[in-house]
């Protein structure tokens, strides 16, 4: 790949990034608004679902620089890791948040159950919900186009995040809406569909908090992209048995050790270039900043 290419890319993979964080800065702000002046629980969940989505964009973006910084004096191995923890205190953040809208809701429902009526939420949270099943539907084809022209996994998994987010806001729909047409008896539905969308959220803050706990914790890479990491090794000719495996993720690269086994009676500058190669392979399959360790063992 050129240089000047994966610039482009990356630009490209920017601006995507950057127009789904704009569609949510925008409808996080109508929500809320909606939310509060439509006297909505549901709507409000939903608002502070966007909320989250633009703090994980502002993560993308901003930390994508930082973790993007070589590696210095003081980072050896780059600074990927910045990008995880942010993106673990987003996730703990997003579950005090969904446990908030969830007690809230059942305070709201337990309230209905004793004998109390509630407050019918405007039409302006309906259309709020609406706007954003328009918008989040919008955003992931647009998305999802793109993703699939860069070939980019990151925008293609951002495309469908935009898809969950427009269920969010069916599930707040079917919540304020319902309320509004049946009226003051069935006002509950509200307070009812924003523990729905809370309880999404906490699935949402669940796989931030999975991944980069994961990696944080030095988790491997799948048993799948090991065995795949050990078929390209074995690709190269010559080489064989590759053992002590140990991979794990920094940021947004993969780190690789291995051992590997050759004929003992190469010439040093063949067994060199057979290494380069896997490292050259290994780096095309998991990106150009992969870290790729070899130790070299003679075949018995
Ligand atoms: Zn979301
Ligand atoms: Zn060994």
């Amino acid at each position: 790949m050129q240089g000047g290419g994966v610039m482009t890319r990356e630009k490209e993979i920017y601006k995507v990034t950057l127009v789904g964080s704009a569609g949510n800065l925008v409808l996080l702000t109508f929500k809320f608004v909606a939310g509060v002046l439509g006297h909505s629980a549901a709507m409000i969940a939903d608002a502070v679902h966007s909320l989250s989505d633009f703090f994980t964009d502002l993560i993308v973006l901003v930390f994508v620089k930082v973790s993007s910084k070589p590696q210095d004096e003081s980072h050896d191995y780059g600074h990927g890791k910045f990008e995880t923890m942010a993106t673990l205190f987003v996730g703990l953040a997003l579950v005090g948040a969904a446990i908030g809208i969830i007690v809230s809701g059942a305070v709201k429902f337990a309230h209905w159950l004793g004998g109390e009526m509630l407050e019918v939420p405007g039409k302006l949270a309906l259309w709020a919900a609406l706007a954003s099943i328009v918008v989040k539907e919008l955003l992931y084809r647009y998305t999802v186009s793109k993703g699939r022209k860069l070939d980019s996994p990151a925008v293609v998994a951002n495309a469908w995040h935009h898809r969950s987010d427009a269920y969010s806001s069916i599930g707040a729909a079917i919540g304020i809406g319902g309320a509004i047409l049946l009226g003051e008896r069935w006002a509950v539905l509200d307070p009812l569909a924003s523990i729905v969308v809370g309880a999404m959220l906490l699935k949402v803050a669940w796989d931030l908090l999975k991944d980069s706990m994961g990696e944080l914790t030095d988790m491997s890479l799948s048993a799948g992209e090991e065995k795949e990491i050990e078929s390209i090794i074995t690709s190269v000719p010559d080489v064989s048995e590759p053992h002590n495996l140990r991979t794990r993720r920094i940021g947004n690269r993969v780190a690789i050790e291995s051992h590997i086994r050759m004929d003992g009676d190469l010439p040093l500058h063949i067994a060199h270039e057979h290494a380069t190669a896997i490292e050259r392979k290994l780096k095309e399959r998991f990106g150009r900043d992969t870290l790729v360790t070899l130790h070299m063992e003679p075949r018995k």
